[in-house]
């Protein structure tokens, strides 16, 4: 039977825990955040800084070559690791444990990547939200499926959720495979879109926050840096993603009146995150 929940304020606050004051980095969360490619390393930098920016006491980049002045230069506070390749990821190796990791903003398509990607999966044990063309890598074979562990968070947008359960004629067969699809493989699935809902199993959220200034380069990114933050800092997987979708649409509610729909940019996103919390 389907449950539908609305995630409006009243049910933020049931999950929304404050920070304790005497917490420290150490124990706030480190979030590792794998992506990029030669030209989309923006994606990595915009990612890493929203996680930041949500809370999380530590980040790491896990980014190829190029990547590494880059990101260091955007974000100072954040650590960076590099791939052995200039362009692209081609073997995911860091030696911390991470509590969350984002994987897929700008990681592209290289064969090298794609392997890398698939032998992390198989090996990987960290809560795990993966986006982009992590889910376009992911959804070339369908027995890959069965690598995600449970409560992985995959953050499709319309085109990447066709190529994760395939076509649909109507948006009750869409809502009907992609419950399909969280119950058969235990992850959790956010339908981005206008409004985004979040799949658990047969419960369905629907977000209320957010409007057309969202639909902006490097938006999704930025979303996938504050769920992996919000997994981090010790959520559980649905909270993160909630807590997440609310945060990212609030952020252009809070800045349209200001900006106007036309340029807010996805760096407006991270610029409002403080606004949105309090
Ligand atoms: P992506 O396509 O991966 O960059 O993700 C776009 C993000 O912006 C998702 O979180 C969408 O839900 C959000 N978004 C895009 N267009 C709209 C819209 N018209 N109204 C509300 N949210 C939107
Ligand atoms: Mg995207």
């Amino acid at each position: 039977m389907i449950t539908s929940v609305s995630i409006d304020k009243r049910e933020i606050l049931k999950h929304y825990q404050k920070i304790a004051v005497d917490t420290h980095k150490g124990i706030q969360g480190h979030a590792l955040i794998i992506g990029g490619s030669y030209g989309k390393i923006g994606a990595v930098c915009l990612s890493s800084k929203a996680a930041l920016k949500t809370g999380c006491g530590l980040v790491t980049a896990f980014v190829p070559k190029c990547g590494y002045e880059i990101v260091q230069t955007f974000i100072p506070e954040v650590m960076v690791l590099t791939d052995v390749k200039k362009k692209c990821i081609s073997n995911i190796n860091f030696d911390f444990k991470p509590n969350a990791i984002g994987i897929g903003p700008g990681i592209g398509q290289d064969e090298l990547t794609q392997k890398a990607f698939l032998k992390f999966l198989k090996t990987n044990e960290t809560p795990l939200v993966i986006d982009a063309d992590g889910l376009n890598i992911l959804s070339q074979n369908k027995t890959w499926f069965l690598l995600l562990q449970p409560k992985t968070i995959l953050t499709p947008h319309p085109k990447e959720l066709e190529r994760l359960i395939g076509k649909w004629n109507s948006e009750e067969e869409k809502f009907e495979k992609t419950i399909s699809f969280s119950l058969q493989y235990h992850v959790i699935v956010v339908m981005k879109g206008a409004p985004t809902h979040i799949i658990d199993g047969e419960t369905v959220y629907k977000n209320a926050t957010g409007n057309p200034a969202l639909a902006t380069a490097g938006s999704g990114d930025v979303l996938t840096g504050i769920i992996t933050s919000f997994l981090a800092q010790g959520y559980e997987s649905v909270q993160a993603a909630i807590l997440g979708v609310f945060l990212h649409g609030l952020t252009a509610d809070i800045a349209v009146p200001k900006t106007g729909f036309q340029s807010f940019i996805a760096s407006d996103i991270i610029e409002n995150l403080g606004e949105a919390f309090l």
